[in-house]
């Protein structure tokens, strides 16, 4: 059953969608508060609830099969939650690579480096192996070699 909760605090200016436990939109209150089955009418119900719950009614609704979508719907979604996922691990990876460049550069030691990177020393050697890779060099000296180099005609 859907409640609404409004603040009895006399400034209070919407109602929201929720109960005792608190509201679709995260809201807190501060001051006493009551929940109703029907909204008052004279005050409109919080649009970010109204959003949330509308976003919780369908989620819910596709889970028990009452919305199916199409294939090209389902596909379009995976989609676009992969290209999500993929910018955000390129982000990552770049932030990694650059902090893991700029570790090398000062000289740091393997264990120095995962220290910073706060990864496990597995993840870092391995990291540092797929940087290396990456830039064509074959050994830790080479890269900053190749890294130095770059650097160099990038600044001049
Ligand atoms: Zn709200």
């Amino acid at each position: 059953m859907q409640t609404y909760v409004y603040s009895l605090r006399g400034g209070a200016k919407v109602t929201h969608v929720g109960n005792l436990h608190g509201t679709a939109c995260g809201f807190v209150f501060f001051s006493s508060f009551r929940v109703t089955e029907n909204a008052p009418p004279n005050r409109p119900i919080c649009t970010r609830c109204v959003g949330k719950a509308h976003t919780a009614a369908i989620r819910t609704a596709r889970r028990e099969g009452r919305i199916v979508d199409s294939p090209e719907r389902i596909a379009e979604r995976r989609a676009r939650i992969a290209a999500t996922r993929a910018a955000r691990d390129a982000a990552r990876q770049a932030q990694l690579d650059a902090l893991i460049v700029a570790a090398l550069k000062e000289g740091l030691t393997n264990t120095a480096i995962a220290r910073r990177a706060r990864m496990s020393m597995r993840t870092t050697v391995r990291r540092i192996a797929t940087a290396q890779r990456r830039a064509g060099a074959r050994s830790r000296f080479e890269w900053g070699h190749t890294v130095g180099l770059a650097e160099g005609r990038a600044g001049a």
